[in-house]
């Protein structure tokens, strides 16, 4: 049926879209190894301070950042909240935006431990957009913070849209063009099951990262360019 991208896709039949889409994912499968990561066993507290390292940061600063921040402190509210800013400043240099970084983790720490007993559990355990809306009145927290570690840590259905989930799938049409965060979650989320999520999310940025590249796409190699109506640009 998808011998290749044709019209009837781009006047948004949505039982093609759908099958497209599954096609698509299990190329993806087919292509990338998932990582073995355990939906729902991540500590969330950790989960949140690392996706606030990670804002605007390569994967291999922040994870030298977290490491650092780790070795320092241990990863708890009443301990970050308490610590010397300048303590926390040092550890997160490599990460850039440190000063920024370092007043977000402190102020939702001490949020995290006076608002909600020094545990996430309480808005993890919240209906999901419940708990999205309460994470991200937190300062420094945003949508895609919040989705983070509601999928990571509680296996909750969203999927957190990065800036290679928006591109590739704004590529493939499966999201609106112009779509704003919120569109392109929700159009996403839209075709596929809530049980895939965790894999579109991460399938999606691994393809982003070596074939879907925001300048020069690899285009010729990509293993779902038949269905792509954006090959070749
Ligand atoms: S064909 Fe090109 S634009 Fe389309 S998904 Fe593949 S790399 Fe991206």
């Amino acid at each position: 049926m998808f011998d290749s991208i044709d019209s009837t896709f781009n006047e948004g039949d949505d039982n093609v879209k759908d099958k497209l889409a599954a096609t698509v994912l299990q190329l993806l499968r087919g292509t990338f190894t998932m990582p073995k990561w355990t939906i729902a066993k991540r500590n969330p507290f950790k989960t949140l301070i690392v996706t606030i390292i990670s804002q605007n940061t390569a994967d291999r600063n922040t994870a030298k950042a977290f490491e650092r921040l780790s070795k320092r402190f241990e990863i708890k509210p009443e301990v970050l909240a308490n610590a010397e800013t300048s303590h926390i400043e040092e550890t997160l240099k490599t990460a850039g935006l440190y000063r920024s970084k370092t007043k977000t983790i402190k102020q939702v720490s001490r949020i995290i431990l006076e608002k909600f007993h020094g545990s996430l559990q309480p808005i993890l355990s919240l209906p999901l957009e419940e708990a999205r809306k309460t994470l991200i009145q937190m300062p420094g927290v945003g949508p895609k913070t919040a989705d983070v570690v509601l999928l990571f840590s509680k296996g909750q259905p969203t999927i957190p849209v990065d800036t290679h989930v928006n591109r590739v799938s704004k590529r493939l049409g499966f999201a609106p063009a112009n779509g704003d965060y919120e569109a392109v979650r929700t159009t996403l989320q839209s075709l596929y099951d809530p049980g895939d999520y965790l894999a579109v999310h991460v399938l999606l940025i691994a393809h982003g990262r070596r074939y879907c590249k925001a300048r020069r796409p690899l285009c010729t190699q990509c293993p779902v360019n038949t269905y792509c109506p954006s090959r070749g640009i």
